[in-house]
C-alpha cells in the first residue's frame, strides 16, 4: 500500500563530500565545457544538466523530486510561494477565452486571483459548490479547462469528493487541480484522480513559518510545460524559489509525518472538548461533521484529520476579544497562516478570507464570529485546552 511518508524515507540524497545533506547550489548559472553543449540545452532539457537557476537548480531538484514521492506524482516543480504555484499552473493551463469551475470556499488569495486577475486575460471563473456534483457539471462547456478545489477548504473544511469530481473532469476532458496544503500526508489527490497537485509550502510542509515557498506535483509533460523556456508560465513568469530555502524546506519535509500525526492529535482533542462545551466548531475529524465519512474513505492512514480547526462564537467583537484574550494566556500567536508548531488563530472573514465579498462569504457559511485555528505542536494539549476554556469563559463564549 502506498505510504506517503515512507515514500519520502526512502528519497536518499549524499552531497558533494558524501554529506548526509545534498549540497546547496550557491549559483544563479552554470558552465558548460563546449558552446554546443551550451545550445542543446537550450533545445532540451537533459537529466543532470543545468542551464540557469531561474529553470533548474540541483537544489530545487531535490525538493521537486522529494515532493513528487509524497504526491506520488511523475514529477513536480517548486516556486517561490504558493500562489507563485497556482498562478503558474493556471495560467499554463488557461488561454484567453479559457474558462475555470472553481470551488466558492478556497484560500482568498486564490479567489482574488480567480476573481479580480483571470478575467483581465479574458480568463472566466465560475465559483460553485463543490459538494454539488450537477451544479458542477452544468456549468461544462467546450470553454471549460479546468475544475479547482481545495481538498479541505480554507477555512470552513469542507471535504472535496476528488474521486467523483475527477470522473466528472476525465469524462469531459478536464484537468482537475486540488489545493493540498490542508492536509498533506494525510490525502494523496493524484492516486484519488487528480491531475495536479498544488501546495503552499510555507505552511505543514515547511513548519517552521520562516519562509514562503510552494509547488505543483504533477506529470513529466505537464512539469516540462511549465518550465519551457520559451513558453513556460513558471520559467517566464520567474517566481523561483531560492536554493537556500529548497534546502531548508527538504529537511524540515523529513519530519512532516510526526508533525502531521500531532497537529492531528492535538486538534481532535480540542474539537471534541469544544463540542463537549456545546461550542459551533469545523472539524473533519469529528463524527458529526458532513464529510467525515467522506474523508475517511478517501485518507492515508496514520496522520490523522488535520491540524485545522474553526470554531464559530457569533460575531466579530466576541472573537476579537477571545483571540486577544488567547494570545495574552499564550495559547499562540493572533496570526493568519498555519502550520506552524505554535497554534495560530485569526478571523478569516477580516483576514485571509477578506477578498471574499461579505454577502458571498454569508451565502457559504463563512461567519463574522469564525476563528479559524493551526493548532500547534504542544506536548501538554489539555493544559492548553484549559488556557483556552478560561479564555472562552472570560469572554461570555460560555
Ligand atoms: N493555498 C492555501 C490553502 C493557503 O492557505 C494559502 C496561503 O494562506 C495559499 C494557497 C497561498 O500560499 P502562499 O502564501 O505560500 O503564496
Amino acid at each position: 500500500m502506498f505510504d506517503p511518508s515512507s515514500s519520502i524515507q526512502d528519497f536518499l540524497v549524499f552531497g558533494e563530500f558524501g554529506d548526509v545533506n545534498p549540497s546547496i547550489t550557491d549559483s544563479s548559472t552554470f558552465t558548460f565545457m563546449t558552446p554546443e553543449r551550451m545550445e542543446e540545452l537550450f533545445e532540451h532539457e537533459i537529466e543532470g544538466c543545468f542551464l540557469y537557476s531561474r529553470h533548474w537548480n540541483p537544489t530545487n531538484k531535490y525538493l521537486s523530486k522529494a515532493l513528487a514521492r509524497m504526491e506520488d506524482s511523475e514529477s513536480a516543480q517548486v516556486a517561490a510561494s504558493g500562489m507563485a504555484a497556482i498562478s503558474s499552473t493556471l495560467l499554463q493551463l488557461c488561454e484567453s477565452g479559457s474558462e475555470i469551475i472553481s470551488a466558492h470556499t478556497i484560500y482568498g488569495g486564490t479567489y482574488a486571483f480567480f476573481k479580480n486577475f483571470l478575467p483581465r486575460f479574458g480568463i472566466k471563473i465560475h465559483f460553485v459548490d463543490i459538494q454539488n456534483l450537477a451544479a458542477i457539471e452544468k456549468l461544462i462547456n467546450d470553454r471549460t479547462r479546468v475544475i479547482y478545489c481545495e481538498s479541505i477548504s480554507n477555512p470552513l473544511l469542507e471535504i472535496a469528493d476528488i474521486p467523483k469530481i475527477s470522473a466528472l473532469a476525465k469524462a469531459r476532458g478536464l484537468r482537475l487541480v486540488v489545493d493540498n496544503t490542508f492536509s498533506p500526508l494525510i490525502l494523496s489527490p493524484i492516486r484519488l484522480g487528480a491531475d495536479i497537485v498544488v501546495h503552499s509550502l510555507t505552511k505543514f510542509i515547511n513548519g517552521t513559518s520562516d519562509c514562503v515557498a510552494g509547488g505543483v506535483c504533477a506529470s513529466d509533460e505537464f512539469v516540462h510545460k511549465l518550465t519551457d523556456i520559451n513558453s513556460g508560465a513558471a520559467m517566464l513568469l520567474g517566481a523561483v524559489l531560492d536554493s537556500t530555502r529548497a534546502a531548508s524546506i527538504l529537511k524540515n519535509l523529513h519530519s512532516l509525518h510526526l508533525r502531521m500525526r500531532q497537529h492531528s492529535r492535538n486538534a481532535q482533542f480540542l474539537a471534541e472538548n469544544f463540542q463537549n462545551l456545546g461550542l459551533k466548531i469545523f472539524y473533519p475529524g469529528l463524527t458529526t461533521h458532513p464529510q467525515h465519512e467522506l474523508l475517511g474513505s478517501m485518507m492515508n492512514k496514520g496522520y490523522g484529520f488535520g491540524g485545522m480547526l474553526a470554531l464559530d462564537v457569533g460575531n466579530l467583537a466576541t472573537a476579537n476579544r477571545l483571540m486577544t484574550r488567547m494570545q495574552e494566556e499564550k495559547v499562540g500567536y493572533l496570526a493568519v497562516s498555519l502550520g506552524y508548531f505554535k497554534t495560530l488563530f485569526s478571523p478569516p472573514g477580516h483576514s485571509t478570507s477578506s477578498e471574499i465579498p461579505k454577502a458571498e462569504r454569508d451565502a457559504i457559511g463563512l461567519s463574522e464570529g469564525l476563528v479559524r485555528f493551526s493548532i500547534g505542536l504542544d506536548n501538554d494539549i489539555e493544559h492548553t485546552f484549559e488556557r483556552i476554556k478560561k479564555c472562552l469563559r472570560e469572554t461570555a463564549v460560555i
